[in-house]
């Protein structure tokens, strides 16, 4: 696993790039995730490199974007807002306009493309771009702080040279911008575990919404509910995510790594740790097969840094005894409050939390199991390597 050849897609271009202050979405994440791999020892050498990240062309957002929304979104950039743009979602209070947001975002687009360049090329096993993940954006619509969707263009790359995509998203907020795009298409295969659209913008992402067409089965929503923890969100993982991605005979993974989930985060109810994200990398893994991350939400800086920073650690291969050791000779010093290397401690779960969380995400994966897994030649009540060892 640590022969693998890891990419870190990154610009300082976008450190002079800025959402409005007041706006929760922090350029800066993926700036703090790069200082502190560097603090670890773990961006550059052999197998790591840092690649820059490039603007997107007008003609590469075309594949995906209209040509009236990119115009009407560099407008509103500029400080003219029209009718139009506001139909297509722009100026709303979460998608403020601001004089950076054309650049930023197509700069993300940019870095999701070089990603999969690098993938196809050969040149990168895993590669990280954390410039991105804005997987609400629409064909004609922004939202959700979203405004182009990096994680749709870097699947169609792929998908257009063949390649058979795998796109899971572990972001808190259902991947509704990635789903629309794909929701025809038995090419790329989309999976999303997120809060419940019961609790969470954007209010879908439900179980009965499994593709159309040709690409009936091939779109999975698993809703969690409020107050979802570790051990539950594996257990819909490895119920459903896993053996879906297991018949679905893929050659590239696109994972969106939202850090929203993760407990004390503002905007979301998940009390998730960033052990889960360890091993949901860790499963995509053992496909062998190259894997392209993208950002995506996190409202708390220091969990997201952290989280992401250990997925890439995770992805080098190295074990928890070699960060004991980083932790302890002082490397910590960027964070002023949590000195104990990146993984975060246990959550302990109460008995009122699974008894809250446990019969409606059980009933949520039989729903799941029964509309999906007959469309990728699946038993819906296969035990899929788990069965009653996860009953009680
Ligand atoms: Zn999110």
């Amino acid at each position: 696993m640590s022969e693998r050849k890891l990419a870190f897609i990154y610009s300082p271009e976008i450190e002079g790039l800025s959402y409005p202050i007041d706006c929760p979405f922090k350029t800066q994440r993926a700036g703090l995730t790069r200082q502190r791999l560097l603090s670890f020892g773990l961006l550059g050498g052999e197998g790591r490199v840092e690649v820059p990240a490039r603007k997107a062309s007008l003609a590469e957002l075309e594949e995906f974007h209209t040509a009236r929304y990119l115009e009407e979104l560099q407008r509103a950039a500029g400080g003219d807002l029209t009718v139009d743009g506001l139909h297509m979602g722009l100026g709303g209070p979460d998608t403020p306009m601001f004089k950076d947001v054309f650049e930023y975002s197509a700069l993300a687009c940019g870095a999701a493309l070089t990603a999969a360049d690098l993938v196809l090329a050969g040149k990168a096993d895993i590669a990280f771009n954390l410039l991105g993940g804005f997987h609400h954006a629409m064909a004609e619509k922004a939202a959700g702080f979203c405004y182009l969707n990096d994680v749709v263009l870097a699947c169609m790359r792929l998908a257009a040279a063949g390649k058979r995509v795998a796109c899971v998203d572990v972001d808190a907020h259902h991947g509704d911008g990635t789903q629309a795009a794909f929701y025809n298409r038995n090419d790329v295969l989309t999976i999303s575990l997120h809060e419940s659209g019961k609790t969470l913008f954007p209010w879908g992402g439900f179980e009965n919404e499994i593709g159309e067409g040709q690409g009936l089965g091939c779109n999975v929503n698993v809703p969690l509910p409020a107050g979802t923890y570790d051990e539950a969100f594996l257990m819909a993982f490895d119920r459903i995510a896993a053996p879906v991605l297991e018949a679905f005979d893929l050659d590239v993974i696109v994972l969106e790594l939202g850090m929203d989930t993760l407990a004390g985060d503002p905007l979301t109810h998940l009390r998730m740790t960033n052990n889960a994200h360890v091993e949901v990398v860790k499963r995509l893994l053992d496909f062998n097969r190259p894997i392209l991350i993208a950002g995506g939400g996190g409202y708390h800086v220091e969990n997201t840094v952290r989280g992401w920073a250990l997925a890439w650690r995770t992805c080098c291969g190295e074990d928890e005894e070699h960060d004991a050791s980083l932790g302890m000779g002082g490397v910590m010093l960027a964070s002023s409050e949590w000195a104990g290397g990146l993984r975060d401690r246990a959550l302990a779960v109460t008995t009122e939390q699974r008894q809250v969380v446990e019969p409606e995400l059980r009933a949520t994966i039989d729903r799941v199991r029964n509309n999906v897994f007959r469309h990728q030649g699946l038993a819906p009540q296969a035990a899929a390597g788990c069965g009653s060892a996860c009953g009680g």
